[in-house]
């Protein structure tokens, strides 16, 4: 069994980011992020954190900006107003879930496309869906599908199972999957909480994708031997003798799963570590095609 880790593949990712931003330095130009937290859910602060620690330590232009969980949602638009004016940011990520009765769908709309580096904002959907490069796919589904490419995991003609079909991940990671060219051109089935037989149909997974949001919910009779696992989850569990109570878990039981598997992401330490690699990737690009159409 392979251990597929983030860490050594989000090192790539960064070099990568690294060489073309001296580029973009040596030219004048300077990537800038800017992230957007409303209110104290302290999961979301601490992602908030990383992206704004990963900028700096990079030298991209960061901007954290913290509202209260009461903020209107004339404010929050405004605010974004403001950032899709500001020719400094050439990214927005709005963290999301928003607290109280903001409204997700309309936060994401307001942010300008070309600056929409999570990559949630309709348009860039519509582009992941026709296959348009010109558009930013979402973070966490570029994310595995990077680490399958440089693990030197074949896709083609493979049989993908995704569990899961929220935007965010699985509907995304299906679209990624089973567009054409490299590292995708895979037969994909997607699968959610009304499929019936779930581990017959995940069985049929050459590479089982499990983006779910269940502590340890895929075992070994969902796997069939010799799979690739890619664990997306990331679930808090309670966990007396760990230092803040809880620890983190993936959507797969990793010790059931792992000696059938021929590879295996762990969580934490697995695709995790990608999310924020493939955001300071996609805010580089959003520099790059804001230098271009000046
Ligand atoms: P959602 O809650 O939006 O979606 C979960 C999906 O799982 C839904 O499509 C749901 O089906 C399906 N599901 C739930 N229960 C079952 C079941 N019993 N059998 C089959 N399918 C089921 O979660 P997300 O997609 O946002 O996130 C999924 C996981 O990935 C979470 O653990 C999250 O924390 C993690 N995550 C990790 C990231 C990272 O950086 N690694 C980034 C984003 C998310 P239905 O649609 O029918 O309800």
């Amino acid at each position: 069994m392979k251990l597929i880790e983030g860490k050594p593949i989000a090192e790539a990712v960064y070099a990568e980011c690294r060489s073309e931003l001296e580029k973009l330095k040596a030219a004048g130009h300077l990537p800038g992020l800017a992230v957007v937290l409303v209110g104290d859910d302290p999961a979301s602060k601490a992602y908030v954190g990383s992206k704004d620690r990963k900028c700096q330590e990079l030298g991209f232009h960061s901007l954290k900006i913290e509202l209260s969980a009461d903020t209107s949602m004339e404010t929050l638009l405004a605010k974004i107003e403001e950032l899709n004016a500001d020719s400094s940011i050439h990214g927005i990520l709005v963290q999301l879930p928003l607290p109280g009765d903001l409204e997700e769908d309309t936060v994401i709309r307001a942010i300008d496309p070309s600056k929409d580096v999570d990559g949630l904002h309709p348009v860039n959907l519509g582009k992941l869906a026709m296959e348009d490069p010109t558009g930013f796919a979402p973070c966490t589904p570029s994310g595995c599908q990077r680490m399958l490419v440089e693990m030197g995991i074949e896709t083609e003609g493979k049989n993908v199972v995704v569990v899961g079909r929220s935007l965010l991940v699985g509907k995304s990671i299906a679209l990624l999957m089973m567009a054409k060219g490299p590292g995708a051109n895979a037969t994909v089935t997607v699968a959610h909480s009304r499929t019936r037989d779930l581990p017959s149909v995940t069985r049929q997974a050459d590479i089982l994708v499990a983006a779910i949001g269940r502590p340890h919910f895929i075992g070994a009779e969902h796997v069939k031997e010799g799979a690739v696992v890619i664990d997306v989850g990331i679930n808090r569990v309670e966990d007396a003798t760990a230092k803040r109570g809880y620890r983190l878990v993936g959507d797969v039981d990793f010790d059931a799963v792992a000696e059938k598997c021929e590879a295996i992401t762990p969580v934490p330490g697995g695709v995790g570590v990608m999310t924020i690699a493939m955001l300071m990737r996609n805010t580089i690009r959003a520099c790059q095609m804001a230098v271009a159409a000046s």
